[in-house]
């Protein structure tokens, strides 16, 4: 058995005795689809347990379903990135962790087959390992020593203020506008998004470069101190937007200016909701005066 085979069995495992038990109403996970790859499913009982798959295409991040389903007793299959998010979300109160039962994963990676790699959160990843859980499948993670966003994120840092604005605009341009980055964050989970807002109207319908600007400049600061690099927003994106650079550059500022990554530990609350005297304050006055004290609970 190969290590996604041995992640599959677990699974139905726990899952079989979760519902035996009675201690789920559902199961958030993967189910094996008519190509035989997995994709997205929500299991009710314990006969559908036989159809649990885990593999390579895990590109969604199962999180992103519980909003639905807050008022249940949500089981769910978590690898590093999911939990964080579940993390984020209770911290939040969207989730309640006495309501959830989580089946940890070490992460195995989500692969891009037209890429034939991993995908560049994943090479990326610190936190493979699940944060939380009830039951731990007992295999090894993946092994990730590179980061492949820093090193992206450094060299568009290199570049000059004009060479950065056409950068950005020349991915602003083959936006669509169609918000499937939002409707797969787990962290966008307003009932009302600006973007949807006609009083006032903060964004044009049409699909030009400016607004399409605003779109991803807001929405990468609404998840700012909250994004648990999951990539699923990048992968969801038709259009091949880098989503991942202007993520990555604003995870990488709150951990070295706050000493804070989002999704680590429950009851920690996110570097833009809590208050630190030591907070770096150049924003204002041109230096940093608490810079390497600055850091808040919670943060590596
Ligand atoms: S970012 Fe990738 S490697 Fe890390 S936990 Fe998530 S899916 Fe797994
Ligand atoms: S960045 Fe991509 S996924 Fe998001 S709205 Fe634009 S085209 Fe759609
Ligand atoms: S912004 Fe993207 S990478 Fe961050 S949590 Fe949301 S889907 Fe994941």
């Amino acid at each position: 058995m190969n290590k996604n085979e041995e992640i599959t069995e677990a699974i139905k495992e726990y899952s079989r005795k979760l519902f035996i038990d009675d201690e789920v109403e559902l199961i958030i996970g993967f189910g094996r689809a008519k190509n035989g790859k997995s994709k997205p499913q929500i299991f009710w009982t314990k006969e559908d347990v036989d159809n649990f798959l885990w593999d390579e295409n895990i590109s969604i991040n199962q999180a992103t379903f519980t909003s639905k389903y807050k008022d249940k007793k949500i089981g769910i299959v978590a690898q590093g990135c999911v939990s964080r998010s579940l993390v984020v979300l209770i911290n939040e109160n969207q989730l309640k962790r006495e309501n959830l039962v989580i089946i940890g994963v070490p992460c195995q990676g989500a692969y891009i087959e037209s890429k034939n790699s991993l995908h560049e959160s994943c090479l990326s990843c610190k936190y493979p390992m699940p944060v939380i859980y009830d039951y731990l499948v007992d295999v090894k993670p993946i092994e990730i020593n590179s980061d492949p966003i820093q090193e992206r994120v450094k060299k568009i840092e290199a570049l000059s203020d004009k060479e950065k604005l056409e950068y950005f605009k020349e991915q602003m341009n083959k936006c669509i506008r169609c918000y499937a980055c939002r409707q797969a964050c787990p962290m966008c989970y307003c009932e009302t998004c600006f973007v949807d807002v006609n009083s006032p109207k903060w964004l044009s319908k049409a699909n030009e470069t400016n607004d399409n600007g605003i779109w991803s400049i807001v929405r990468t600061y609404h998840i700012a101190g909250r994004c648990v690099e999951c990539g699923a927003c990048d992968r969801s994106c038709p259009e091949g937007v880098d989503l991942m650079y202007l993520i990555g550059k604003m995870n990488r500022d709150i951990k070295t200016l706050f000493g804070f990554e989002s999704g680590l530990k429950i009851g920690a609350l996110p570097a833009f909701s809590a208050f630190n005297p030591y907070d770096p304050d150049f924003f204002w006055d041109g230096e940093s005066k608490e810079k390497e004290s600055g850091k808040k609970e919670g943060g590596s």
